[in-house]
């Protein structure tokens, strides 16, 4: 039988499950494959390596000579592991990792083979970039674009070729991938924070966003996947009715993970090992099939390109496994789709994490000081928030009863609301020294005491404070972690700045005030703006919809909408003053983002139409025609009284030409609203088209196809079915 779903089933049935075999010690390989400062200095003279993390911690230029010895260094230590390649790593605007492999090949001028990397191929390349997206700054008569060696995250080796990180930037300088504006912003909220820092620590000389990523995907088999195009083309599927059992029973959550899937994980999490990716966290997620990895948190900058790097690594071992990993959003309707949390913080050079409450008042008054400059940020930047993390992917999972809407709260607990509540009734100017003692003791004194009881969590806001750290919990599955973070740091550095500002006003106006007395007004002032961000209840009730509202908090209607947000003019101002984008490179980036938002949907949309035309449709006609032949049988057989037998067949034969019809209309309007969608030049207003006339014809064909789903015979079925993708394991 010539149907790709039996063949897979029947695979499936007779297939050896993979067994794990586990490794020597794998925490004895952790980084092999990652030539870190450690195994540099090994490679490199003591003054040379000096040199070089002094550069990379200052974030100043690699001169020329440094370069050299570093690119011999690091050629010494691939071709030692077997290297035959290297590359320049990048993250274009693509959403996945880019990489263009050139051999350690060269010649010496007598014509001898020789392996070579030097300096300049190090620092700078410059790969065919007509091909990335670059929202307009760069035209392809003038494509050229540079990578450029971040020295600030580790080369490593994936396979047998070393890979060095670097950011990808126009010939004019502009930022054309993720990282760029990441590293800026990592620089602005260094610069912000630390002189906050100093408020309270005069040692701090640095403060470094961390980052670490809860990253959830689902597993199906990968012979099943052939038979869906949808999924293949698009990374979800678009139609297919839901099987009997979905995650109702919560008996996946948490459950024991499956033994092929758990063989899957362990060479997954050995491969991490080699990277120095620190995974730690595994377990089985909510939806059938679905799956949880978490790391020990990094600096923010080599997490993003560990989860850069984690996502192509899951995708190769996957296929080692016969699985397909999915990394969409919403990959199946009728269950939960898939995030990204991001849990953010801060570090300083000194070890302290300011986002964790401290021993002392004063460092507890350092704690609150950042925690209410976060969320003082995140009420001014709602809609930076929203449009960091939407996209035709995490549409789907938004404010479905799984995922926050697109309304930014923050969730703070009971204890730290009612710390903010005293601290809102801080008198104005120089506090007596009763109160500051009362403050000092009752108030801030007390924060340790009261997290450490804190079991208060709220898993329905997009943006909770847990404990130590905020998580941004709207973020999904398949982004890329630069995003949200860029913004996050960005808006976070901005208020960090305006504190600073408001501090030395106060100081400066009364010199009698003292420095604690300025920060407890400053902090106040700030407190009493920002009750509308905070929420406690369910995010996900439609009451929270109609109060937000009430409170005048930003809604993003749509992604093509909650785009604009990066060229609203507050927030050009705001990137530009940090030097994190400019206003060229903002436009681009909405260009971009537009056009993979329209062409997602219009990807989507030519897969449905192919789908309902070539496989639904001419299935449920072969089962029709056999109804029919049924019919005619009966009519042979019993004359003029064949409709008294004939009638469960015959109203078969009317439903089913009925949903034919309707998907035959539906897939017409869609190509009609896709024609006329595209024949719209401005990029927003044609995404706005797909948006409200392209993406609404989906739910109605799926609508009929799923129904055919349940009335055609199985047998002719050729799309693997819900209950077989997700249960086969
Ligand atoms: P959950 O949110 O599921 O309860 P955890 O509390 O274990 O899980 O934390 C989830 C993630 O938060 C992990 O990746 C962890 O490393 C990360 N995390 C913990 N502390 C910090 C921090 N200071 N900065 C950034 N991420 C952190
Ligand atoms: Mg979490």
């Amino acid at each position: 039988m010539n149907n790709l779903r039996f063949e897979a089933l029947r695979k499936i049935a007779n297939q050896e499950r993979s067994v794990y075999v586990p490794n020597d010690n794998r925490f004895d390989h952790f980084a092999e494959n990652v030539l870190d400062d450690n195994k540099l200095q090994n490679y490199l003279s003591k003054s040379a390596f000096k040199e070089m993390t002094q550069a990379s911690h200052k974030g100043t230029q690699i001169n020329r000579s440094l370069a050299e010895q570093i690119a011999q260094a690091m050629k010494v230590w691939a071709l030692g592991k077997g290297a035959t390649h290297y590359t320049h790593w990048f993250q274009p605007l693509t959403g996945a990792t880019a990489e263009k492999h050139e051999s350690f090949l060269d010649f010496t001028k007598t014509g001898d083979a020789i392996a070579a990397l030097d300096g300049s191929q190090l620092v700078q390349q410059e790969p065919d970039a007509s091909s990335f997206p670059s929202g307009g700054i760069r035209n392809t008569f003038e494509a050229r674009g540079y990578t450029a060696w971040d020295p600030t995250s580790p080369a490593f080796l994936f396979g047998k070729t070393l890979c060095i990180p670097t950011i990808f930037v126009s010939y004019t300088g502009e930022a054309l991938d993720y990282k760029t504006p990441l590293l800026r912003s990592i620089s602005a909220i260094d610069n912000a924070a630390t002189d906050v820092c100093k408020y309270f620590d005069k040692n701090v000389q640095k403060v470094i966003p961390t980052l670490g990523w809860e990253q959830e995907y689902f597993l199906v088999d990968r012979i099943l996947v052939a038979s869906r195009p949808d999924i293949i083309l698009t990374g979800r599927t678009l139609l297919g009715h839901g099987s009997s059992k979905g995650q109702q029973l919560d008996d996946h959550y948490f459950g024991s993970i499956p033994t092929r899937i758990l063989a899957y994980m362990n060479e997954l999490e050995e491969e991490c090992m080699l990277l120095g990716i620190p995974v730690k966290t595994r377990h089985n997620e909510v939806a059938p099939s679905q799956f949880e990895l978490a790391p020990i948190f990094e600096e923010a900058n080599l997490s993003v390109d560990h989860n850069a790097l984690l996502i192509d690594v899951m995708k190769r071992v996957a296929e080692k496994h016969n699985l397909e990993v999915l990394f969409h959003e919403k990959p199946f309707a009728g269950i939960n789709g898939s995030g990204k949390h991001n849990n953010w913080s801060l570090a300083t050079n000194t070890g302290v994490n300011l986002l964790s409450p401290g021993k002392t008042p004063m460092s507890n008054l350092q704690f609150l000081t950042f925690f209410v400059n976060t969320i003082a940020a995140v009420l001014d930047y709602q809609d930076l928030m929203c449009a960091s993390m939407m996209s035709a992917s995490n549409d789907h999972r938004l404010g479905a009863n799984e995922a926050p809407p697109t309304i930014i709260s923050v969730f703070i607990g009971k204890q730290l609301t009612k710390v903010l509540t005293d601290l809102e009734h801080v008198s104005k100017g120089k506090l007596s020294p009763e109160e500051k003692t009362d403050l000092k003791l009752n108030v801030v004194g007390k924060i340790p005491e009261i997290l450490l009881d804190n079991t208060d969590r709220n898993r329905t806001s997009p943006f909770a404070f847990t404990g130590n750290k905020f998580e941004f919990r709207a973020v999904g599955s398949k982004a890329n972690c630069a995003k949200p973070m860029t913004v996050l740091n960005t808006i976070v550095a901005n208020k960090l700045e305006a504190f600073k500002e408001n501090v030395e006003k106060l100081l400066a106006k009364d010199t009698k005030m003292k420095k604690d007395d300025a920060i407890f007004n400053a902090l106040r002032d700030m407190i009493k703006e920002i009750s509308p961000v905070l929420f406690e209840g369910d995010g996900y009730s439609d009451a929270w919809v109609k109060e937000a509202n009430k409170r005048g908090l930003y809604h993003a209607q749509n992604t093509p909408e909650a785009l604009q947000a990066y060229v609203a003019q507050k927030n050009v101002k705001l990137f530009e003053e940090l030097n994190v984008l400019s206003e060229r490179e903002l436009k681009a980036r909405l260009n971009v983002d537009l056009e993979h938002y329209t062409l997602a949907i219009q990807i989507e949309g030519r897969t449905l139409g192919d789908l309902s035309r070539n496989h639904i449709i001419p299935t449920a006609i072969k089962y029709l025609n056999t109804l029919i032949e049924n019919v005619k049988g009966l009519k042979d057989i019993y004359g003029d009284k064949y409709t008294q037998h004939a009638h469960e067949q015959m109203q078969l034969i009317e439903r089913i030409s009925n949903h034919i019809a309707e998907i035959n209309t539906g897939v017409n309007r869609m190509i009609e609203a896709r024609k006329k969608g595209n024949a719209i030049e401005d990029g927003f207003e044609k995404s706005l088209a797909y948006c409200n006339t392209v993406k609404p014809y989906f739910e109605t064909i799926r609508y009929h196809c799923d129904k055919l789903e349940l009335l055609v015979d199985n047998s002719l079925w050729p799309l693997a079915k819900y209950r077989e993708l997700l249960f086969s394991h």
